[in-house]
């Protein structure tokens, strides 16, 4: 809250600064236009002054005079004045304003010299603008004149845009300042509510969104994307939950039937050989737990990102004909077929043991699942530039609703049975995350009554992947 603040507090002034900013330069910019352009007529006024006064120039005994062609006495009012000097420097013609003194030397020596110069001259109440110009007669400088004119007017509009500015600086500053803080208000709002409502959803209750219903701008999207990782945690959280949840129970069954073998044991006095059945029991029971500690050790391991692949070149075709070899005797004990569907020559760059972790999963499951009788079949081929490898074998075969779900970690589609055969519903999860590990796949395809096809597509590895 204090940030939101903070924030809107910051983005406040730094809009005012730089308004100030802008204001400030706009100011200056009007302001010394004005002034140039009203100095730049003013001198253009002087000069066509000047030239009029020229043209009624006279000359007498070499020296030039207004005398006669201008009134003496200053009748243009005291805004102006004209003054006439001779070559040596001397008056020969001034239409009153005498209060203002003689020009200095070093400027009446520049107009004697055929130099105009312009400058302000103080006169009585107001500055005057003065123009000194030389007076030609034939060539030859004859004399100077110089014309001046109050700056009156042009300090006027320039002190009344100074004061309109002035005013209106602050003014707008600080409407604008207002009108920032109430946009910045405006902006930062939903931000506000965001934290608010974020804050009343904890760990316990992931379940709640945010749900606000904002524009889709940048703080829209910032809560949609919050409310989309609320989605990923709590189904995250609820896997995790649940993978717990289902963990611990089936940690328990085995747990309970040895304790119930166990306390019948005891409960009384008995042979040798009752003693060794019990045993039995509680010792299969105890590879049940170590298979199942494995494969939660094996997925655990895997969500950890903890098990990196060692790619090796496998001969896929081997590898195949290995792990049927492997299940061949346990296949003939159960009176069911086993068949190598040979395909052309294929090697990958993959994981060998994991590899071959994934085919036993699924032979495995072929022998546990297939009717007395029954036949299972595993193949490969080249595809694409890697391999295919299939399982498939006879039997009910798995219902369509089912297929998408025996993927998921402890789901078993007839549980007494999975259980009694010894699964937990961990195997093909293992063997999906093996194949998903080298950037391949693994599906099943079912149909009633033709049994179930198990599908592992793999790239040709490393470069491939
Ligand atoms: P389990 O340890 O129960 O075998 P899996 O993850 O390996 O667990 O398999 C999940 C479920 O998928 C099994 O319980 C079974 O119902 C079904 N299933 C797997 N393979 C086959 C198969 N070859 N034929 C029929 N059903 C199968």
């Amino acid at each position: 809250m204090n940030l939101l603040r903070s924030l809107r507090l910051r983005l406040t002034l730094w809009y005012i600064l730089l308004l100030a900013l802008i204001l400030a330069a706009f100011s200056a910019g009007i302001y010394l236009r004005l002034r140039h352009n009203l100095y730049a007529s003013l001198d253009d006024s002087l000069e066509t002054r000047a030239d009029e006064l020229l043209v009624l120039m006279r000359f007498e005994a070499g020296r030039p005079t207004l005398a006669g062609a201008v009134p003496e006495e200053n009748q243009d009012a005291d805004d102006q004045y004209v003054r006439v000097f001779d070559a040596s420097g001397g008056i020969t013609f001034d239409n009153g304003l005498s209060s203002i003194g003689r020009p200095d030397d070093e400027r009446l020596r520049a107009a004697l010299d055929g130099r105009a110069t312009i400058s302000a001259v103080d006169g009585p109440g107001a500055a005057f603008r003065t123009r000194l110009a030389p007076i030609l007669e034939s060539g030859e400088v004859a004399g100077a004149l110089a014309v001046g004119r109050t700056e009156d007017d042009v300090t006027d509009t320039l002190d009344g845009l100074l004061l309109v500015l002035g005013l209106s600086y602050p003014a707008t500053l600080a409407l604008a300042s207002l009108g920032g803080v109430f946009l910045a208000g405006r902006a930062l709002a939903p931000i506000d509510r965001l934290t608010r409502v974020a804050r009343r959803i904890s760990a316990e209750d992931l379940s709640r969104r945010l749900d606000l219903r904002l524009p889709d701008d940048e703080v829209g999207r910032l809560a949609r994307t919050f409310d989309e990782m609320l989605d990923r945690l709590d189904r995250a959280f609820r896997q995790q939950r649940q993978f717990t949840s289902d963990a611990s129970h089936e940690l328990r069954t085995p747990l309970t039937a040895m304790k119930g073998q166990v306390e019948v044991a005891l409960s009384r006095e008995r042979s040798t050989d009752d003693y060794r059945g019990v045993l039995r029991l509680v010792n299969d029971e105890v590879d049940r737990l170590i298979r199942l500690v494995g494969s939660l050790l094996s997925l655990a391991r895997a969500d950890a990102g903890e098990i990196a692949l060692r790619r090796e070149d496998v001969d896929v075709g081997d590898l195949v004909r290995a792990a049927c070899e492997q299940v061949r005797p346990l296949a003939a004990d159960r009176g069911l077929g086993l068949e190598v569907e040979a395909g052309g020559a294929v090697t990958v760059r993959a994981d060998q043991d994991l590899l071959l972790q994934l085919l036993l999963n699924l032979l495995d499951n072929a022998l546990k699942y297939t009717p007395a009788g029954g036949r299972i079949a595993a193949g490969w081929r080249p595809a694409g530039a890697g391999a295919e490898v299939s399982v498939s074998n006879t039997g009910p075969g798995i219902a369509p609703e089912e297929l998408p779900r025996i993927f998921d970690r402890f789901y078993r589609v007839d549980k007494a049975r999975s259980r009694a055969e010894g699964g937990a519903g961990l195997g093909l999860s293992i063997a999906k995350w093996i194949a998903e590990a080298h950037g391949g796949t693994l599906t099943a395809a079912s149909e009633p009554d033709r049994g179930v096809t198990f599908t592992v597509a793999l790239p040709p590895g490393d470069d491939g992947r």
